[in-house]
Formats: C-alpha cells, structure tokens, sequence
C-alpha cells in the first residue's frame, strides 16, 4: 500500500526543486548557487500556496493537534531523524521526536514546543 505522508511530500518537493536547479545549471552552462535558485522559486511557490506549511498541514492528515504549534517566528519542522527532545531532555525524560524548531534549531516533541518558548 502506497500512502504520501506529508514528510514524503516535501521531500519530494526538494528533489523536484534540486532537479530543476541541475536542469538550470545546465542549460546556463554555470553553476548558480542553489539558494539563489531556490529562493525565488519558492517564494512563488509559496505565493501559489503550494508549498505553504499550513497549507501542507490541512491536508486531511486527521491530526489538527499539530495545526498551532508554530510561537511567533517559531516554526515546528519535521525532521527525517527521530531526535530527542531538548526540553525533556532537561527534566531527564527520554521522549524523541521528528519535529524541531527552525528558529532555536533544537529538537521539540508537541508537548514541549509551545512550553520551551513561553
Ligand atoms: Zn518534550
Ligand atoms: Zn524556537
């Protein structure tokens, strides 16, 4: 059975985004920096909705928990790895996680992302 889980969804996003940058590079015949790439594509792609993250989350995955996460500038990433969790980790409790904090770079499961930043 093939299911497309929203983690698989992006990286497909960044396959199809770092294929499109080497098809680029060569029809230009220099090597652009893949930021500079990168970033205009997906302002517009953000533009068009497609690769917003709230828009990602909407899609039916039946878990509206993860919807609110997000604390200011503080966006919830889910990770490839299972990473544990710095704020449990300083209470001495064992808890992984895939999900991170883009801004503070350190890994937070659900409970603790909004506590680790009030
Ligand atoms: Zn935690
Ligand atoms: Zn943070």
């Amino acid at each position: 059975m093939l299911q497309v889980t929203d983690q698989s969804y992006g990286f497909m996003q960044i396959q199809f985004l770092v294929n499109s940058w080497i098809t680029y590079c060569e029809l230009k015949h220099r090597k652009t920096p893949l930021l500079d790439f990168i970033v205009p594509l997906a302002e517009a792609l953000m533009a068009s909705g497609k690769l917003n993250p709230q828009y990602q989350r909407h899609r039916g995955t039946g878990r509206p928990s993860k919807t609110s996460l997000s604390v200011g500038d503080h966006l919830p990433v889910t990770t490839k790895t299972q990473r544990r969790c710095g704020k449990c980790e300083q209470q001495k409790k064992e808890s992984r996680t895939k999900i991170m904090c883009t801004m503070c770079n350190v890994p937070l499961c659900t409970d603790c992302f909004k506590p680790f930043h009030s």
